[in-house]
């Protein structure tokens, strides 16, 4: 007979989904209510405010979409792309070609600007392309690639699309919670995130905001929105739709409640002591690995405190590395993707993971796994820097 599934106590350190507070673990085994309980419908209108918070916007079209991550991504790209649209697409690592993908599927055109894996996007190499491009209707890219850990100036690109009268659509799934996000201040007008990265919440929920531009824009379409889960007029009417809800879809009632626990979590910290600790304990990493003698992919002004690729020792397999840290430490670090496949790991200090317990773990178990395969590396000193910055504060 098939018995119970227990999964392994395991410490998240890669790209997501990462370490889940008890706390929200918690909020998930509350008993289920249903989804149009007065109660339920009361806290539904906690996590839309909590959002706003969370992404610093005042727009009311601000909500989660009940599916991971990547359904917030299409939900941006099926509401506000239609048959013949020019959309500026930067890539700059794996979300960037999710991003063509989207506008392709439903038929717009895809303007590629194009930047090394490893390095942010390029504001002049936007520029060019909207120079380049007439009617160009939506400009598209990844704040936070977690695919290789670099943050983008998010703020600089919204800018030039605001100059060319374009629209934005910016993926913070790694950002939201973890780096600076200031979607009204910035003004991107659709977002999406995810629920596993930096809010110390399971996979599963995907948070997605629109501003007044883009619900216009959605109310003019020509074309009717291809998809009919993630329309959102419809979707509105149940999560805008107050006291009259109409119903949609079942929102997957126990994990909203376990989203609501991670906001609220969030709310206590502060958004901005959030960021700091995201920034304080990369810091702590950083300075361990260094004196390892492990170097980073991504140049320090626009690294990402969340996701640290670093360069695997010379003649070390990687993978042996990984399965050694699962197997005697119970400790997940993620693998290189595409170009920067067995040449660098990514080590993920997001939401709950991101913790002084897990710094000193990971560099203690990392140091011990790569003398005890041979590598060629100083011992005794990561500790001790990653203490001496936690020392100083
Ligand atoms: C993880 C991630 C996604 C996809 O989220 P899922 O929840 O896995 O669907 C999209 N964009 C970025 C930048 C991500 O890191």
């Amino acid at each position: 007979m098939t018995t119970s599934f227990y999964p392994p106590q395991r410490t998240l350190m890669g790209p997501g989904p990462s370490d889940v507070h008890p706390r929200v673990l918690a909020a998930l085994s509350r008993p289920t209510i249903g989804h149009l309980d007065p109660e339920f419908i009361r806290m539904m209108d906690e996590v839309k405010q909590m959002l706003q918070y969370a992404f610093k916007t005042e727009s009311p079209l601000t909500m989660p979409i009940s599916a991971p991550g990547s359904a917030g991504m299409e939900a941006c790209f099926v509401n506000l792309v239609e048959p013949g649209d020019k959309v500026i697409v930067c890539q700059n690592g794996v979300f960037g070609g999710r991003m063509k993908e989207n506008v392709e599927r439903f038929g717009g055109t895809a303007i590629m600007v194009e930047d090394d894996w490893g390095k942010p996007v390029d504001p002049a190499k936007v520029k060019a392309a909207f120079a380049a491009h007439s009617d160009v209707k939506i400009l598209a890219f990844v704040h936070a690639e977690t695919s290789t850990g670099v943050l983008s100036d998010a703020k600089t690109l919204c800018q030039i699309a605001q100059h060319h009268g374009a629209l934005t659509i910016v993926d913070t799934v790694t950002s939201l919670g973890g780096s600076e996000l200031d979607v009204d201040g910035w003004g991107v007008d659709a977002v999406y995130s995810g629920t596993q990265k930096c809010l110390s919440c399971p996979p599963g929920i995907s948070p997605i905001s629109f501003n007044q531009r883009a619900i216009e824009v959605i109310e003019k379409r020509q074309t009717k929105t291809p998809s009919w889960f993630l329309d959102q007029k419809l979707v509105m009417g149940y999560w805008g739709g107050g006291a009259k809800r109409a119903y949609h879809h079942t929102a997957p009632v126990n994990a909203l409640y376990a989203f609501h626990e991670s906001l609220v979590m969030l709310e206590e910290e502060g958004l901005e002591n959030a960021w700091a600790r995201h920034r304080h304990h990369h810091n702590a990493l950083r300075d361990g690995l260094e004196a390892m003698g492990i170097g980073f992919l991504v140049e320090e002004p626009y690294r990402l405190p969340q996701l640290n690729s670093v360069f695997v020792p010379e003649g070390i397999d990687e993978a042996e590395v990984r399965s050694r840290l699962l197997a005697d430490y119970s400790l997940e670090i993620g693998a290189g993707l595409g170009a920067l496949a067995g040449k660098v790991w990514r080590i993920g200090l997001m939401g709950a993971a991101c913790n002084k317990k897990n710094v000193l773990l990971c560099l203690s178990a990392l140091e011990n796994t790569l003398s005890a395969m041979g590598a060629d590396i100083p011992t005794g000193k990561a500790i001790a820097a990653a203490q001496a910055v936690y020392n100083a504060n």
